[in-house]
């Protein structure tokens, strides 16, 4: 049976690497009628931050990629937390002392940064150097009598290849004799997440580890805990990582992308259209296609199509797929987004009357082609909510061409008799403008678009003016005239 987990550690919002690792688990589980797991790995406990996990879970939910078995759910292997399960992990790191494939290592901090900045000096890798691998149980008693609290360390076999066959990057071969003898409990027991992820996935017959290319590299020690104990290993699939588009690693401080899946909901992207984008993140379907549904993807994903060469983060791709999304969309699903927006920027009052809501969707309206992501829609309507209009040169050109003035005098004069202010009411207002006038198409239409917007391109005019509003369209009409 496939049962794959997304394993986060609570350290804060869900990075969109994350985002990532946890949608192709999900997807390869829905594409072979397996099961997901989230779980939380908090036993770094310096790291943890109050939240994270709820933060975490409901962007996972935001995105619509649901589990099977979690902290909030349960499950037949809970707990799903790694803190609630010390005792289990107490268990096995004992199984390992016993046996003296781990063993408990007294040096101090201090003594151990010393001999990191000895090995450094020397132009060495820094890697423990053993001294405690061997004590006799005196010599154990003795720091125990001094007070010391020790480490647990794993013994690193020496002079022996570990070969990973990983799905996504085929045969990768590491030394053992590359790796120290690496912590797997800290001084007060808490096992680490090498240790404790190794005992979690094996008791949670996880058979599929997939995850981002930056694990790489705690692959060989988690085979040898798998080892140690004589475990199966799960099937891993690294895929890779995510680039910014300078082709640089990304940094969480790197302020070129938008990097948690919470910052895009505000942003107001649509959940499908980031969970298409993540998708092609290291992932390809063949062929031209770029727009998938979560569905479309459940059916459609596998590890062979995963690739192994670094995946470029796209910031204006992936705006453009979120409009190809807002283009398709419900238009009161993108109101309600937009609301908020317009709200905050002093736009719109906090509440709105059932007019005002209607007024506002008619706006989002004539916007929803061109717009990204929702947040947007404060620049794109701010001609809606200027005091005072200002022209910028071409559009005062257009008021000064001959006929102008004349085509707006006529158009005010057909206006005030128009009793409802509607698209439908402005364009005949605005055939009578031409019968009157003589002028036609731009030496028409310029002039009145310039008037009322201040700008010489923008929204379908009639339904425009009928937003602003009578009171509005008049005054910006009278103000272009004098
Ligand atoms: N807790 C690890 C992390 O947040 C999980 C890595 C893994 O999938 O094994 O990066």
């Amino acid at each position: 049976e496939v049962r794959v987990r997304f394993a986060p550690s609570p350290t804060g919002h869900l990075h969109i690497g994350g985002a990532r690792s946890a949608l192709f688990n999900y997807l390869f589980a829905k594409s072979q009628g397996g099961k997901f797991i989230v779980r939380i790995e908090d036993t770094d406990q310096a790291r943890n931050v109050s939240d994270a996990t709820e933060k975490l879970m409901n962007s996972l939910k935001w995105l619509g990629i649901e589990w099977d078995e979690s902290v909030d759910i349960g499950g037949p292997y809970a707990p799903y937390q790694s803190m609630e399960r010390l005792s289990i992990y107490e268990k096995y790191l004992q199984e390992l002392l016993d046996s003296g494939k781990a063993y408990y290592d007294y040096m101090t901090e201090e003594e151990l940064q010393k001999e990191r900045e000895e090995q450094l000096a020397r132009g060495e890798a820094p890697k423990y150097s053993g001294r405690d691998r061997d004590l006799t149980e005196e010599q154990r008693q003795a720091y125990e009598a001094q007070g010391l609290k020790p480490v647990v360390r794993f013994r690193v076999p020496e002079g022996e290849q570990i070969v990973i066959e990983d799905a996504v990057r085929g045969k990768v071969t590491f030394e053992t004799d590359d790796i120290g003898d690496f912590v797997i409990a800290r001084r007060d027991g808490i096992p680490t997440y090498n240790f404790a992820v190794v005992v979690d996935d094996h008791l949670m017959k996880i058979s599929h580890v997939i995850r981002g290319e930056e694990h790489l590299s705690n692959t060989p020690r988690q085979a040898l805990v798998y080892e140690a104990f004589g475990w199966e290993k799960p099937v891993f699939a690294h895929a890779s990582l995510i680039l910014n588009e300078d082709r640089q690693k990304m940094s969480k401080r790197d302020e070129s992308i938008i990097q948690f899946v919470e910052q895009y909901k505000e942003l107001g992207y649509l959940p499908e259209a980031i969970v298409n984008f993540l998708a092609l993140l290291g992932w390809s379907p063949g062929g031209e296609e770029e727009i998938f549904s979560l569905k479309e993807l459940e059916e459609q994903f596998s590890l062979e199509r995963v690739s192994k060469a670094p995946a470029i983060f796209d910031t204006d791709k992936l705006a453009w797929m979120n409009n190809q999304y807002v283009k398709q969309a419900d238009l009161d699903r993108l109101t309600k987004l937009a609301i908020p927006h317009l709200q905050k920027a002093g736009k719109l009052p906090e509440e709105l009357d059932d007019e005002q809501y209607e007024w506002t969707k008619k706006l989002v309206g004539i916007y929803q082609e061109q717009m990204h992501y929702a947040a947007e829609i404060v620049e794109l309507t701010s001609l809606f909510f200027k005091r005072e209009i200002t022209y910028n040169e071409e559009a005062k050109e257009v008021l000064q061409a001959e006929g102008a003035k004349e085509v707006l005098t006529q158009f005010m004069e057909e206006m005030q008799a128009v009793n409802e202010f509607t698209p439908a009411e402005i364009k005949s207002a605005t055939k009578r403008t031409q019968k009157a006038t003589g002028q036609k198409g731009k030496n028409l239409f310029m002039p009145i678009r310039v008037a009322t917007t201040g700008e010489t391109r923008g929204p379908e005019l009639p339904v425009a003016i009928s937003l602003l509003g009578k009171e509005v369209a008049m005054a910006r009409l009278e103000k272009a005239v004098q």
